[in-house]
């Protein structure tokens, strides 16, 4: 069926096309990048990125079925600001940048999982109809894609959308006090035993606050059969 294209769609296009012709700017301050910088952000907004420092803030305890939790930066300035853009002002291309950031520490647990499995946290079909992108699925597309040459020969093995799926579509946790956020319908997601048992699962997704989303999502996962669950996203946020 022909669809006609919408406003979103259209500027969606004219930025991409633009974004052909214009040189890379930086994703935060939009300076233009000299060609030698890594993708992304410009060096003056890099060294602005809360980076978590576990000595200052300790690794929160983890919730019952996640097995370990990591996190490149604090939910606060410039990874903040990124974040919700990505998520919220339809900016999917900061998706390699962002994922980019995940990478050592996505290396760091590759190299302890006998069989991982990337999954990204899906979003309801209802929510994704109207924000058109998974924004953690994003981060799993690329961080495939974009792998350094080893891991690429062995590709990361991955699923984007059969492995875990929503089926409660729950409000955002962000718009949730901190109690209502711990209290997750049980069977929030549905987990496919075919596709994740005996793996060592790898959940990414933007922001961790209570952890009770990826709590929920780990339950499912290990019911269906997974060995372990851990935790990647660019955020943490300590509950208000
Ligand atoms: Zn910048």
């Amino acid at each position: 069926m022909l669809q006609i294209p919408t406003l979103r769609n259209l500027n969606n296009l004219y930025q991409r096309a633009v974004s052909l012709i214009l040189p890379p700017t930086c994703i935060s301050c939009q300076d233009v990048l000299a060609p030698t910088e890594p993708l992304g952000l410009c060096p003056t907004c890099w060294q602005t990125l809360p980076r978590w420092n576990l000595e200052t803030t300790p690794t929160p305890r983890l919730p019952q079925h996640l097995d370990s939790f990591h996190a490149p930066f604090l939910y606060e300035g410039t990874a903040r600001d990124l974040i919700l853009q990505f998520k919220f002002a339809d900016k999917p291309e900061f998706a390699p940048a962002l994922a980019s950031f995940l990478r050592p520490q996505l290396d760091a647990l590759l190299i302890k999982c006998e069989k991982p499995l990337l999954i990204p946290v899906p979003l309801h079909p209802a929510r994704l109809r109207k924000r058109l992108y998974n924004q953690a699925a994003l981060l799993v597309q690329h961080l495939v894609k974009n792998a350094p040459a080893p891991q690429k020969t062995e590709k990361i093995p991955y699923n984007l959308t059969s492995a875990l799926i929503k089926v409660v579509n729950t409000k955002p946790q962000g718009q949730k006090s901190a109690k209502a956020r711990q209290k997750l319908p049980k069977l929030t997601f549905f987990a496919h035993e075919l596709a994740v048992i005996d793996h060592d699962v790898i959940i990414i997704d933007d922001i961790y606050t209570t952890g009770s989303t990826l709590n929920a999502a780990a339950a499912q996962l290990k019911k269906a059969g997974a060995k372990s669950v851990h935790a990647l996203t660019l955020a943490y946020t300590q509950p208000s």
